[in-house]
């Protein structure tokens, strides 16, 4: 039983009509919209209001297929068992989706030399940018590469995705055995432990093969495309061009000297509460004070009816959104079979609505999960009147800002869920995972700046390199006896094989979310207000100015951290009172 109604959704609709495609177009194949890519190439334009028209057109073009796409993968990861929704979204992804980007290209190029273009107006200076920057870094020669890449990624999948362990006399995944760690038996949470680290350590060097190929490869792409590494290349590729790998060092720094030592405290805490010797690295997940997990809810339609109070206690409009998303059933939730694993929010470009997806079991988790998601979603409702689809999303370093925001700014409501000392449990071990989540992040990014910096290191060079960020990041936890589990633990972070330097974004966004925060407990009202102002301004601006909207500062300097960190150390002491009366 599918419980959301997108198929009922009509589209177009009669809020955002079609002007420049057919009302009744829609798309099996490619040749269904090849004419208007073809129509917009051949286009003459002599004005820049003529370049206006062919954007306002471009973009109807491509919210549509956005559309078209998202409708295919939500319809699949509904019911991963309807093997035709798999093909409708597979036939998206091999024969529509790479035509569009070869098509896109082209209209790219085409108005990055149009003579009109430096002559558009000032809205359209991201747009330009955006543009430009990818004409410039596009490579021929690069396109091969990028397909080998890809397969190594899959090949990397394979390896890990494949991996169990015989737990009881039972074949479970890592998945499974990891959640093994939040068992209160110590005994029971060694054992899990142990099992995971060394069958991820049987296939370590078929991974270190699949990373130094990995390295090579894209070190030859950043050399293709004109830049002196793949750090640099990449930087360009992700469109950073508001902070430099500089400004990340700075992160690495800060996060060292200010985050690192309120997460060690914490770990001092835990220790103690566990009354333990030394902490193990299993003992890091679990509640330490042994008491049985959290269950805030019983059905969806209850974590509902908990987020929908607390959405409209923060602000009136956000509330009314979230139980429009209800009622129009925008909403997939519980979890059952057939369902993909995971948790989401996806855009309906053409429509614009968002829709959230995820698979809720009654633990607090989900209810995090729904309030992230949720965020994302609230992203959506301010930007639906932006006419320029690519503006009606903002970069991950603006958009995460409004997930994670709604995460803090929800906690002081949660009591719709628990009573108090249930609340001031979930913020503090809330607060905490954030702290070390910052950490992480750096040890993630700092490993690969230097990786990429450094494309002929040695395997011991990089085991050495990673040693170092661990004593440098880490919670202390002691792994003597499991040494090797710690020195290749990064080989389970899919972002450093998949996604290359994708993962400091978290980390700008979430000290974005935590200024947001820390104005909300002086003014609510007031962090509210800039928090939607900033949503509503969606990708129209660079980064600096979308945070600046938003009340709060694109900067990484201890002197931003510094009185942040103490206002977050705060707050878990004062969770922690409220939590054992
Ligand atoms: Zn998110």
């Amino acid at each position: 039983m599918i419980e959301n109604r997108i198929a009922e959704l009509k589209r177009p609709s009669e809020e955002f009509p079609r002007r420049y495609l057919a009302s009744g177009l829609t798309v099996e194949a490619w040749d269904d919209v090849s004419e208007y890519y073809n129509e917009l190439e051949k286009r003459e334009l002599n004005s820049a209001s003529d370049v206006e028209v062919w954007i306002s057109d471009g973009s109807e073009l491509s919210a549509f297929l956005s559309e078209e796409s998202s409708r295919r993968y939500i319809a699949m990861t509904c019911a991963t068992e309807d093997e035709s929704a798999e093909r409708a979204y597979m036939k998206f992804v091999e024969e529509i989706a790479p035509r569009m980007k070869e098509a896109q290209d082209r209209l790219n190029r085409k108005l990055v030399q149009s003579p009109w273009a430096s002559a558009l107006p000032p809205k359209y200076e991201v747009y330009l940018r955006s543009s430009r920057n990818a004409v410039e870094l596009f490579r021929e020669e690069n396109v091969p590469i990028e397909t080998e890449i890809e397969k190594l990624s899959q090949q990397y999948q394979k390896v890990f995705g494949s991996m169990t362990v015989q737990w009881q006399g039972n074949e479970i995944t890592i998945p499974r055995a990891l959640a093994l760690l939040e068992e209160t038996d110590r005994g029971v949470r060694e054992q899990a432990y142990k099992l995971v680290a060394e069958r991820r350590l049987k296939d370590k060097d078929v991974l270190e093969d699949i990373f130094d190929e990995m390295v090579a490869k894209r070190h030859e792409i950043a050399l293709n495309a004109g830049f002196e590494n793949y750090r640099d290349y990449k930087f360009r590729e992700y469109e950073r061009f508001d902070y430099t790998p500089q400004d990340c060092a700075s992160y690495h720094t800060a996060v060292a000297d200010l985050v690192v030592p309120v997460m060690r405290e914490a770990a001092a805490e835990r220790q103690e509460a566990l009354g333990v010797e030394t902490l193990r690295p299993w003992d890091m997940e679990c509640d330490p004070f042994g008491r049985e997990p959290l269950h805030p809810f019983g059905s969806a339609n209850e974590l509902i009816a908990g987020c929908s109070k607390i959405f409209s206690r923060l602000d009136e409009d956000l509330g009314r959104e979230f139980d429009k998303m209800t009622e129009l059933g925008l909403l997939d939730l519980s979890s059952r079979k057939g369902k993909a694993p995971g948790g989401y929010q996806s855009d309906l470009a053409e429509v614009r609505l968002p829709f959230i997806f995820m698979n809720a079991v009654g633990t607090n988790d989900d209810v995090f999960t729904l309030l992230h998601e949720g965020g994302h979603a609230f992203h959506n409702f301010a930007v639906r009147d932006e006419p320029i689809h690519a503006y009606r999303h903002a970069p991950m370093e603006f958009s995460e800002v409004a997930s994670m925001s709604m995460e803090l700014l929800a906690m002081p409501m949660l009591d719709e869920f628990y009573a108090v000392p249930d609340q001031a449990r979930t913020i503090r071990h809330e607060l905490q995972g954030k702290i070390a989540l910052l950490a992480w992040i750096a040890t993630i990014d700092a490993f690969q700046h230097w990786v990429y910096t450094h494309p002929r290191h040695s395997r011991e060079e990089r085991k050495m390199h990673w040693r170092g960020l661990v004593e440098r990041f880490g919670s202390g936890a002691d792994h003597s006896g499991f040494e090797d589990a710690r020195d290749y633990r990064w080989h389970a972070q899919l972002h450093i094989f998949e996604v290359p330097f994708y993962y400091i974004e978290y980390g700008i966004a979430q000290l974005g979310a935590f200024q947001i925060w820390s104005l909300a407990r002086e003014n609510p009202a007031e962090a509210l207000r800039n928090y939607k102002h900033g949503l509503s301004l969606g990708g129209s601006r660079p980064l600096p100015k979308l945070y600046q909207a938003a009340g709060i500062k694109l900067d990484f300097s201890s002197e931003m951290i510094a009185p942040l960190m103490a206002k977050v150390r705060d707050e878990m002491a004062k969770q922690g009172r409220l939590e054992s009366m």
